[in-house]
């Protein structure tokens, strides 16, 4: 019989067009007025629109700060040097715009000063509802959760990804739908998670295919944006296997960038794991309208033109028993059994670009 225990985490989701002008009301809803402001380097005229928005007068808001060096994978040293601006100007909030390396650094300045955030996502990455962050120290990369990481609240603002390129659309796009996939067979998974994981794994995959066509189009933009959403608060609820452990060794020790990574692994992770998850599998396929999943999934990174291999990413070949070393060495749940040749010939058929054999 179905057992499970569930707990929402608590996110408030502000959603819609034109809703990055409310990031002052949201900041004195929390009951806050100085800001420190972080933002994606490409995003400086939404920091600029934030600060005016912030300083306008009768809000009771400012921003009294900020910090541009947000970097990938959130090194601990870069942390350090943002906690410095932090202790000087003495915020009572971070206000992020941009994608998860921005979410990431203010959600490492949330844990280590209790500051409550409203942040705004531009990619599909999905941090901005999950509890947990990821830094990289000393060449690897560990999680935590705590819900001192959880922001506080989300402006979702379909018009801040209107120009998000349409590479990093569809590598960020298959970046949530890998969140999608390992919750259908993460031990916690529930009715509910599956529902909006299945959910986030049709629109996100819609998307993918329509991008290219017409990379302004607002509908397309706000399903993606939907399907992040739904993908995240998975990632969110239940723990991640193997894919997602793969992608923090390749990020984290070998410096590949996430999302592209995450595009590549997805559909060898899947194989490796199809035998021991029939059933996600069989869902996956079916939402995709393919007859097996991690074939389709591949099928869809290239005809959407995405990157296949990780040796174009720049992984040498000789890194690749080390990676699976790595990611073979920590204990997390994955529904089938790891093994060192397993988890090497898995990396060897991502670095070469192979397209996974149907089971
Ligand atoms: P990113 O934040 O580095 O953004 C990728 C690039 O896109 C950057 O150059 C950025 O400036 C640019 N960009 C972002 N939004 C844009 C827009 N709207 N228009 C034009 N350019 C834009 O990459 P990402 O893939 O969003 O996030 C990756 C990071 O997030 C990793 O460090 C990863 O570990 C972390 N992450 C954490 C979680 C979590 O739950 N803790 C979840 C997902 C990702």
């Amino acid at each position: 019989m179905l057992e499970f225990v569930y707990t929402a985490n608590p996110a408030r989701v502000v959603f819609g067009p034109g809703s990055l002008d409310r990031v002052a009301e949201e900041v004195a809803r929390l009951g806050r007025g100085r800001a420190f402001v972080l933002a994606s380097p490409s995003l400086s005229a939404e920091r600029a629109r934030i600060e005016v928005a912030l300083g306008e007068a009768g809000r009771g808001t400012a921003a009294v700060g900020g910090f541009n060096g947000v970097t990938m994978h959130t090194p601990v040293e870069v942390t350090d040097e943002a906690m410095k601006v932090v202790d000087s100007v003495r915020p009572d909030c971070v206000v992020a715009v941009g994608g998860g390396s921005t979410i990431g650094l203010s959600k490492a300045i949330a844990v280590r000063t209790g500051l409550d955030q409203v942040v705004i996502p531009t990619t599909y990455a999905g941090s901005e509802v999950t509890p947990v962050l990821g830094e990289t120290e000393g060449g690897r990369k560990t999680t935590r959760s705590s819900p001192a990481i959880l922001p506080e609240t989300v402006i979702y603002d379909v018009e801040l990804t209107r120009g998000l390129p349409v590479e990093v659309s569809i590598t960020s796009a298959v970046n949530a739908m890998a969140h999608a996939v390992e919750a259908l067979y993460a031990p916690q998974a529930n009715p509910a998670i599956d529902a909006w994981a299945l959910r986030a794994v049709g629109l996100l995959a819609d998307g993918v295919r329509r991008i290219a066509e017409d990379p302004s189009d607002l509908d397309m933009r706000s399903d993606l944006q939907v399907g992040a959403w739904l993908a995240a608060t998975c990632l969110g609820s239940v723990g991640m296997g193997l894919h997602h452990k793969l992608c923090h060794t390749l990020g984290g020790s070998f410096g590949l960038p996430h999302a592209a990574t995450h595009t590549i692994v997805l559909p060898h992770a899947m194989a490796y794991n199809a035998p021991a998850a029939p059933d996600a599998m069989a869902q996956v396929a079916a939402v995709l309208g393919v007859p097996d999943a991690p074939a389709g999934v591949y099928d869809l990174v290239a005809g959407a033109g995405g990157p296949l291999a990780l040796r174009d990413l720049g992984l040498s070949a000789q890194d690749v028993p080390k990676a699976a070393e790595i990611a073979g060495s920590a204990g997390y749940p994955n529904p089938r059994e790891l093994t060192q040749d397993g988890l090497t010939r898995l990396l060897e058929n991502a670095w070469a670009g192979a397209r996974p054999e149907p089971a």
